[in-house]
């Protein structure tokens, strides 16, 4: 997902779709089935990790070990994970007939063939997001005849949630970029901590559990018992806590 800067610039050539239709269709007829999970750079996001840790019945933390590496993305302070290639160069979760976590299936791999823009301009209101057709040259799919609305395909993939989400996370990386560290520096405690947070859902289970952290805020039952048994619930508790510590947000009320 790309944020858009203050003066709404689009990415060079590129004209959103609004309400127009596009030409597009994936099934395994096409010439370059399965083309595009091989050799692919795909950044995920914790919403994405979380989806597919639980998905395959893993913890997080060996999920990381197993299927991500760590890169540099665009934010100058705070890691990002890309999905880790198998050694035949594909994505692991590959399998001879398609994608073997196609409930799963992280942000991205909706989302093409459109790409996802927001601007964020707090002086417009609300946040309006945007959306662009993009093409990969080898990718038959846009030489089929079905046509969508950009609203028929975010539909079809189940894109509403994983936007909602995205969203949710691009604020949180609004913050690290303003490197809230504190002179700790990369990977001092309070990164490590908020690294745990997004991308290692069981780890920061077990230290909340560990601390009794729910029990130092006012939080009502009814989501104390949500965020209980459930790791959305938790990231999101998550995200307010790393607001509230990192950047004096008003998100949580801690008991006196
Ligand atoms: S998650 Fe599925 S759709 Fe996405 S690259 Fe891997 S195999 Fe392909
Ligand atoms: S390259 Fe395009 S049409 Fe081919 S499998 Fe990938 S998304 Fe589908």
């Amino acid at each position: 997902m790309t944020s858009l800067n203050q003066d709404k610039k689009f990415p060079e050539g590129m004209k959103p779709l609004g309400k127009k239709k596009f030409k597009f269709s994936c099934h395994p007829g096409v010439s370059c089935y399965m083309l595009c999970c091989r050799n692919v750079d795909m950044l995920l996001y914790p919403y994405d990790i979380l989806r597919l840790k639980n998905r395959i019945g893993m913890r997080s933390d060996e999920f990381i070990d197993r299927f991500v590496r760590i890169t540099q993305g665009n934010n100058p302070f705070f890691p990002s994970l890309a999905m880790q290639m198998n050694s035949k160069n594909c994505c692991p979760f590959l399998g001879d007939e398609g994608c073997l976590v196609y409930e799963d299936r992280p942000a991205v791999c909706r989302t093409y063939p459109l790409e996802r823009a927001v601007d964020r301009t707090p002086q417009k209101g609300q946040p309006q997001e945007f959306y662009f057709l993009t093409q990969h040259d080898y990718c038959k799919g846009h030489e089929e005849e079905k046509e969508w609305t950009v609203k028929e395909w975010l539909r079809d993939q189940n894109l509403m949630y994983y936007n909602a989400m995205a969203d949710v996370w691009a604020e949180m990386d609004t913050l690290f970029s303003q490197n809230p560290w504190a002179g700790e520096g990369a990977a001092g405690p309070k990164q490590r901590m908020a690294f745990m947070v997004c991308y290692n859902i069981d780890g920061f289970r077990d230290y909340v559990n560990e601390h009794s952290m729910l029990d130092h805020f006012k939080i009502p039952g009814s989501r104390k018992r949500i965020i209980a048994g459930d790791d959305e619930a938790l990231l999101n508790f998550g995200f307010d806590w790393l607001k509230f510590i990192l950047a004096d947000m008003p998100t949580l009320q801690p008991k006196r």
